[in-house]
């Protein structure tokens, strides 16, 4: 689903992602965790184009999105993201939020989209929801919201950064649990993660960055119980 080589990106002077190579499976699940700063926003943000890479190569379900020629919009219609602020529209409800982009973009009509919605919004546990505005609602529900938001693309995978980081203590869980079940019907996720119980128990794959590299990857298991560098057992020392 998706495959990065040799992937560099520099802003300015600062090269944050130095040689970054992986590749996801479709229904895999990828927990990337590492320190603050070390580049894994920017390597999520490359991977829908929200950043060019300076070098190296993406390809997303066989399609290479760093080949110039590419409709980087339709792209990035296929891959839903969901960040830490949850950026929904202010001045729309919860169920406009989530019919917009599918009638917008994709021409549903607007009956199959609010069908779609609201089905949606029954998975992220909403449906009482779907008249407020986006105001009205805790943090943990406005999360819930953009995830369901996403899902209203019909994306191929999904990216998460942070997901969680925003949120006070006692709305974590009810995140977690959505994307858990997520995860559960099969849908490809990459989840940048500070959340270390969660990523042990739900992810496929752990990717370590430090530094703008990835200096670890392999399943939870190893990583967490086994970590091979003092990099990641400094990181875990500090964390856990
Ligand atoms: P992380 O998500 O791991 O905390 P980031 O990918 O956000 O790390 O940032 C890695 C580095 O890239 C930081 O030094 C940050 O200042 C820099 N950076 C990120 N985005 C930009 C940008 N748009 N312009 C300039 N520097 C950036
Ligand atoms: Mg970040």
């Amino acid at each position: 689903m998706i495959k990065v080589e040799h992937l560099y990106k520099q802003f300015g002077h600062n090269e944050v992602l130095k040689d970054i190579s992986t590749h996801v499976d479709k229904g895999e699940v990828v927990a990337v965790i590492g320190p603050s700063g070390s580049g894994k926003s920017t390597f999520l943000r490359c991977l829908n184009f929200l950043e060019e890479p300076t070098k190296g190569r993406i390809w997303i379900d066989g399609e290479e999105i760093t080949d110039k020629k590419i409709n980087i919009m339709k792209v990035r219609s296929e891959i839903g993201m969901v960040f830490q602020h949850f950026y929904l529209f202010p001045h729309k409800t919860v169920l406009e939020n989530l019919t917009y982009a599918p009638m917008k973009v994709k021409k549903m009509k607007r009956q199959d989209a609010e069908a779609k919605a609201r089905e949606l919004l029954a998975k992220v546990g909403l449906t009482e929801k779907e008249g407020a505005y986006p105001n009205n609602l805790s943090g943990g529900q406005k999360q819930r919201v953009a995830i369901a938001r996403a899902l209203a693309m019909e994306p191929k995978l999904m990216l998460f950064d942070e997901p969680t980081s925003a949120l006070d203590p006692e709305m974590v869980k009810e995140v977690l649990n959505v994307m858990k079940d997520l995860a559960q019907t099969g849908m490809t996720m990459m989840i940048v993660t500070h959340e270390m119980g969660f990523a042990r128990e739900v992810a496929d794959r752990i990717i370590f960055i430090d530094g703008g590299k990835i200096l670890e990857e392999g399943t939870p298991e190893a990583f967490f119980s086994h970590p091979k560098t003092t990099r990641a057992q400094d990181f875990l020392d500090k964390v856990l």
